[in-house]
């Protein structure tokens, strides 16, 4: 997302992850559905040394920003309980959503498996 935003403001950017592919630990989480956010975050229920960080994070962007961003990629998702949202589907699609966004903002990506001489 860091890219994106980075490249959509005339950035040159380029991920690169020694990972053999993009967003491995999104395409892993949520038991495979991506468990994307919460309908009841609040900067109140994070704990840490500065309490206004979360504050002014979430005033920046927020679980709703994320879920509009989920409903202008096309992506079903559903709450389970007590506010957590799963995609309907694979946690690909969101996998795929990002790197097609990365693309179409003119950023480009590397992964293990295109760069094997960088690996090692
Ligand atoms: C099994 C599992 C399920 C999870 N489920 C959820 C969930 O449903 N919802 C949720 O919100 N969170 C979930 N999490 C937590 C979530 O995955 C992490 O909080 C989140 O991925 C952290 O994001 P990050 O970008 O900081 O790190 P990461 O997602 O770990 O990204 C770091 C990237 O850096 C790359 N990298 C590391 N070292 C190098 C290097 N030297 N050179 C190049 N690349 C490198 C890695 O390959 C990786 O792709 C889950 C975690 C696990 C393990």
């Amino acid at each position: 997302m860091a890219g994106i935003e980075a490249a959509r403001r005339g950035r040159r950017v380029v991920v690169i992850d020694h990972a053999d592919s993009p967003g491995e630990k999104i395409r892993i989480s949520g038991g495979g559905r991506c468990n994307f956010t919460n309908l009841n975050i609040a900067a109140d229920r994070f704990l840490g040394r500065n309490p206004r960080f979360a504050l002014s994070a979430l005033r920046r962007y927020s679980q709703h920003d994320f879920i509009d961003r989920m409903n202008r990629w096309g992506i079903a998702w559903h709450e389970k309980t007590l506010g957590q949202l799963f995609c309907d589907g694979p946690a690909t699609q969101v996998v795929a959503a990002l790197t097609r966004d990365l693309a179409a903002a003119g950023g480009s990506c590397g992964w293990a498996a295109g760069w094997g001489m960088w690996t090692r």
